[in-house]
């Protein structure tokens, strides 16, 4: 008999995330997205694997379910969404466990699981690294916060669509695990945008420059695969947007300031990207941050300003 559980939010990464899960003949799953008509279409490209149902409220979700997942742009979402005639708590079972796959942040995770315990409910916070690819092939990376027994329980639900699985601490560690990592990726988007646009400007084109680059020390994930398959290409796909990069590298920042830690990096990083978030708009990609620096240079990296004519 396959156990019942739920999925909430149905975005650009909630979306196949939950494929896999409804695709396992484990599971019977239920469907909840804001916009009924994703959850919908999602229902009906898995309908192959497991023939999900889509619920009405997130009460109707989680009604019988043992594990409900959320993927949801902030915290704040996931909070809002157990409250009301119609939210979450209203239809969880007394042990049933809530696994957190939004980005969020730690403080608000906490607050999350000390409601939820009310209730006789555990919590996980299990953010994802990878992107929508990763979650398609089920490679994604997952770090989770909680109880070894909760964390546990979750993993076979995070082994659907997840490769990797590590458990980083008590409730809130997998979200300051995932926020470190966001701001270290800003960061070096920002800073290969700038250094990109420096060489362009002195006259080494920018495919010459990341060849050198990557063979050598100043290589990281942007130099390597964003940069030549994004920003050079000019496709600037719209996979993971620069709202929610803004958001991650800002609780980032946020941490290092409760904890007492000097972060002058974090601090300016957060504030480039709260500056690219406004100038680029809420459905702008996070590598679309690279134009903001081209704007400041007055410089296309790759683009049509290149072939060694700066
Ligand atoms: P999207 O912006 O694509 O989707 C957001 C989802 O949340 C949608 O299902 C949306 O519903 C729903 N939502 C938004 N506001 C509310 C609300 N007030 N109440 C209920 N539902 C709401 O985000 P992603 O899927 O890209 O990201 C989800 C989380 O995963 C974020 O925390 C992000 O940082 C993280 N993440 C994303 C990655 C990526 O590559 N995209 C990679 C790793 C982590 P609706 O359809 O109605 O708008």
């Amino acid at each position: 008999m396959p156990e019942q559980v739920a999925f909430l939010g149905l975005g650009a990464i909630g979306a196949p995330m939950a494929r896999r899960l409804a695709a396992s003949p484990a599971y019977s799953t239920a469907l909840w997205n804001r916009t009924a008509s994703k959850a919908r279409t999602v229902a009906g490209l898995a309908r192959d694997g497991g023939a999900p149902t889509v619920a009405a409220t997130p009460r109707e979700a989680a009604r019988g379910a043992g594990i409900v997942v959320t993927c949801l742009p902030t915290s704040r979402e996931v909070a809002s969404l157990l409250e009301g005639p119609d939210g979450l708590l209203a239809g969880l079972e007394r042990a049933a466990l809530l696994v957190d796959c939004t980005s969020g942040d730690p403080a608000t995770s906490r607050r999350i699981a000390v409601r939820l315990a009310e209730h006789g409910v555990g919590f996980v916070d299990a953010p994802v690294s990878g992107g929508v690819a990763g979650a398609e092939q089920g490679r994604l990376t997952v770090m989770c916060g909680g109880s070894a027994p909760d964390v546990a329980r979750a993993r076979p639900v995070l082994e659907t669509f997840g490769a990797k699985i590590v458990h980083c601490g008590p409730v809130g560690a997998g979200h300051a695990v995932k926020a470190v990592n966001q701001a270290l990726l800003a960061v070096h988007i920002w800073s290969a945008a700038e250094g990109l646009a420096t060489l362009e400007k002195a006259g080494v084109r920018a495919d010459v420059a990341l060849d050198v680059i990557n063979a050598s020390s100043g290589r990281s994930n942007s130099s390597m695969n964003l940069f030549p398959e994004r920003v050079l290409t000019r496709a600037f796909p719209r996979t993971f947007r620069v709202a929610l990069l803004d958001k991650d590298v800002a609780i980032a920042a946020d941490l290092a300031r409760q904890r007492g830690v000097p972060a002058p990096l974090l601090q300016l990083t957060a504030e480039l990207f709260r500056l690219a978030h406004a100038t680029l708009g809420e459905e702008a990609d996070h590598v679309e941050a690279a134009r903001v620096v081209e704007g400041w240079a007055g410089v296309e990296i790759g683009g049509k300003y290149s072939s060694g004519e700066g």
